[in-house]
């Protein structure tokens, strides 16, 4: 099978979420953040290890995930929505029992009218201007939406990860500023967040990428690893070129293996001749570009043919090959291909 086969590994995920929980202040609740199919790695059962581990509060982007969460969850388990109550959600949000976080005047009209009655939290904007209401808009309508009793007011750091920009502070002012007295329980931190110290915390922390072992979480246990199939191998002369454009050339005889895994499957191609896979601890460079389906890799200096070649795993976290394409953690772990074959390590392994 020429499938590459991403390991889980779900004690890690756990154990991460254990951690910021201990990391967010006594009192705080930690929920779990799992939109984008929980950030690439399989919804199903990364939601289910979660909620094994202790997360009563899901938060996803959009309601149809919440939909998919719920026939996983089964009821109890309260799940949030960050994108809020769109035209087009009312039967999902009723029916599943999901808790819309309102961004604006108008996903607040539609919530009170249609489900008058039914759960729903704020989304304030205390500065990142993407999501939640402004403070002028909060302003003038927070008495009658306070009113309706939201079951949380919550916001969104835009540079939690740099613990020394002044946006951290700014934004935490504006947070107070826009929540003090209303007397409805607050969150304002993820990941980065948790790790800004507890009055960051509120009563509610929401942690995403530190669950499966990203930046700006350094202690995290490692939850990733992904392993592409030796298609085939050939030997190439000093002169012969590999890959569309013939960007890389032979200098000498060279070994070259064909692996199974491309840009269609979250290789950016931006990794061409620039990032290194592992057999074990051995590093073999990537040579040529990044194709669809196929990359190729120098294993000239390796004594046998491996079966497989590891691009993340102990030697490489999703971080450090972000890195290598000028991306983030985030976008190489939610672009990792549907096509892998996932394989979920759990307790004990
Ligand atoms: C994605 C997201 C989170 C989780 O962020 P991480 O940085 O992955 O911990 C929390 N809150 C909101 C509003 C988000 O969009």
């Amino acid at each position: 099978m020429a499938t590459a086969t991403l390991s889980v590994d779900l004690e890690a995920i756990a154990a991460n979420w254990r951690a910021l929980d201990k990391a967010s202040a006594t009192g705080v609740q930690t929920a779990a953040v799992v939109k984008a199919n929980a950030y690439g790695l399989g919804l199903s059962r990364v939601a289910r290890c979660l909620a094994q581990a202790g997360a009563r509060r899901f938060f996803v982007a959009v309601t149809e995930e919440g939909v998919t969460l719920r026939q996983i969850l089964g009821p109890g388990p309260q799940i949030c929505v960050l994108s809020g109550h769109m035209a087009g959600d009312t039967e999902m949000v009723a029916d599943l029992d999901l808790t819309p976080m309102l961004n604006s005047l108008d996903q607040v009209t539609r919530h009170l009218e249609s489900l008058p009655g039914h759960a729903f939290g704020v989304q304030l904007d205390s500065g990142m201007s993407r999501l939640g209401m402004a403070e002028a808009e909060w302003e003038a309508i927070a008495p009658f939406v306070l009113e309706a009793g939201p079951e949380l007011l919550m916001s969104h750091l835009a540079c939690a990860d740099e613990p020394d920009h002044a946006m951290n502070e700014a934004q935490l002012a504006a947070f107070h500023a826009m929540t003090d007295g209303t007397g409805v329980p607050r969150s304002l931190a993820a990941t980065g967040g948790i790790l800004l110290g507890a009055k960051y915390h509120f009563d509610l922390t929401r942690p995403g990428i530190g669950l499966y072992g990203g930046r700006p979480y350094e202690a995290a246990c490692p939850v990733v690893g992904l392993s592409l199939p030796v298609i085939q191998t050939r030997q190439i002369a000093a002169g012969e070129a590999v890959g569309y454009g013939c960007t890389w050339v032979a200098q000498q005889p060279t070994r070259v293996a064909s692996l199974s895994g491309g840009y269609a499957d979250g290789l950016p191609r931006s990794l061409s001749n620039a990032a290194m896979l592992w057999d074990g601890d051995t590093p073999c460079p990537l040579i040529g570009r990044v194709s669809m389906d196929t990359i190729t890799v120098d294993i000239t200096h390796l004594p046998h043919i491996p079966r497989s070649l590891d691009i993340l795993g102990p030697n490489q976290s999703p971080d450090q090959l972000a890195d290598v394409a000028g991306t983030i953690g985030y976008e190489i772990l939610t672009g990792i291909s549907q096509r892998y074959y996932r394989r979920y390590v759990e307790g004990g392994k």
